[in-house]
């Protein structure tokens, strides 16, 4: 009996080793610009998402340069040595389990949101006008601002979850992720918008819209995050 052993790794790594291989062994050399991340997808047989996943990784590991709009370049042919990084989970899977929570812990939010929380909430909104007035954008804000919804809705397992996807979310890849997604100045700008509008539902303790405000900002990041590149 002859078997195959199956690997469980995540599809963005095993993806992300196939073009690590192909730099690292001189098929494409230090400035030349990788296949376009559609053409990618079609010869690895993968979707877009999971192409843009594993370039992303490559970037974190020091090989590729990712210009939004461009491409992706070869930066350095590494010597083999360098990791990708493997442990951190899927930036598309970690918005798609927060598209699923996060809406309903808004909701509840709203409904449980004590003075000290509702004071916090105020000043980190605050911060992202200032950071944005300057052209800034900040994971640290962004965890903020949900963190403090997920104190504020009052369930100590839905904020443990929380903790845990934002854990995720801190991740390299993902927080490199986000940070394409944030260069861009309308993204930024749609961000806060909505930031602001889901920090006043729950604090006019408006739990339908807050969820919906909630909704909508994630589906809005999850499009961004799936929007064609290059
Ligand atoms: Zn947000």
């Amino acid at each position: 009996m002859k078997l195959q052993a199956v690997s469980n790794r995540k599809l963005y790594v095993q993806i992300a080793d196939q073009i690590r291989d192909q730099i690292v062994s001189g098929t494409a050399n230090v400035g030349q610009q990788l296949p376009s991340e559609r053409d990618l997808a079609i010869s690895l047989g993968v979707s877009r998402p999971t192409v843009r996943e594993a370039l992303i990784a490559l970037e974190v590991a020091g090989l590729v340069e990712v210009r939004v709009g461009v491409g992706a370049f070869v930066k350095s042919q590494g010597g083999g040595t360098i990791g990708l990084p493997e442990h951190n989970h899927s930036p598309i899977e970690i918005i798609g389990a927060r598209r699923l929570i996060e809406p309903e812990v808004a909701a509840l939010a709203a409904q449980n949101i004590g003075p000290e929380s509702k004071g916090k909430l105020l000043r980190i909104v605050d911060t992202m006008h200032a950071e944005i007035a300057t052209n800034r954008w900040s994971s640290e804000s962004d965890r903020a601002l949900h963190t403090v919804i997920a104190e504020a809705c009052n369930n100590l397992v839905l904020r443990e979850i929380l903790t845990s996807l934002w854990d995720s979310r801190s991740e390299e890849l993902d927080t490199r992720f986000h940070q394409h997604l944030a260069d861009i100045s309308s993204v930024r700008k749609h961000i806060l918008n909505d930031h602001s509008q889901i920090a006043t539902a729950i604090i006019n303790a408006d739990s339908a819209t807050a969820r919906s405000a909630m909704s909508a900002h994630l589906r809005y990041v999850e499009s961004a995050m799936l929007a064609i590149w290059d």
